[in-house]
């Protein structure tokens, strides 16, 4: 469904030139959200990272990232039929938590994961709207691998093939559904 939707999902993804900052193009996939037949098969194409190619799911946990892989992730994770766990910036979670601090393509951040969140063992899909220097979900695998998980696959709807993304999660296969 994406392939055949392919060119229609293109044309949702909206570039924003100089956001947050100049020289920033920020890709806006909130017209992705709106259109059911797109957000189907965004969901749908996502979950293939969680599936091996007989379509068993070969993982425990779907992780998402503030903020759009809170709107990604938890579709994902009932589709595959397991569990959402978030991961938030600094100070938002309220029980004990791990922490990561590590640099964006624009800026820095620190990210945080309920220590009891993810239990040791267990395999891990991260899902994310944009992979772009990987910064995200390198600090991500961090968080989860303190908790004993492992990060088994990453999922994100683009990726800004410019950027080495892929590298900063190396030895982890990266499904992205659209490059640019
Ligand atoms: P990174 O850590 O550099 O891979 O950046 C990934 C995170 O930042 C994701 O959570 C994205 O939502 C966001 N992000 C980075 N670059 C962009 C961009 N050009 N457009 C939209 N979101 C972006």
């Amino acid at each position: 469904a994406v392939e055949r939707g392919g060119q229609a999902l293109d044309r949702l993804i909206v570039d924003v030139a100089d956001y947050p900052q100049p020289g920033i193009v920020f890709k806006d996939i909130t017209p992705v959200l709106a259109d059911h037949d797109a957000l189907v098969a965004v969901v749908g194409g996502l979950a293939t990272a969680g599936r091996d190619a007989d379509g068993a799911v070969h993982v425990d946990k779907v992780v998402g990232m503030e903020a759009r892989g809170f709107i990604l992730g938890p579709p994902v994770a009932l589709d595959l039929g397991v569990g959402f766990v978030p991961v938030r910036k600094a100070g938002k979670l309220p029980r004990e938590a791990h922490a990561v601090t590590y640099a964006l393509e624009y800026g820095e951040a620190t990210l945080e994961l309920h220590r009891d969140a993810v239990r040791p063992g267990e395999r891990v899909l991260l899902v994310d709207d944009v992979l772009a220097t990987g910064g995200t979900a390198a600090a991500t695998r961090d968080l989860v691998e303190r908790c004993g998980g492992v990060v088994v696959a990453v999922a994100v709807l683009l990726e800004l093939t410019f950027l080495p993304g892929r590298d900063a999660v190396a030895g982890v296969p990266v499904t992205a559904l659209r490059p640019v």
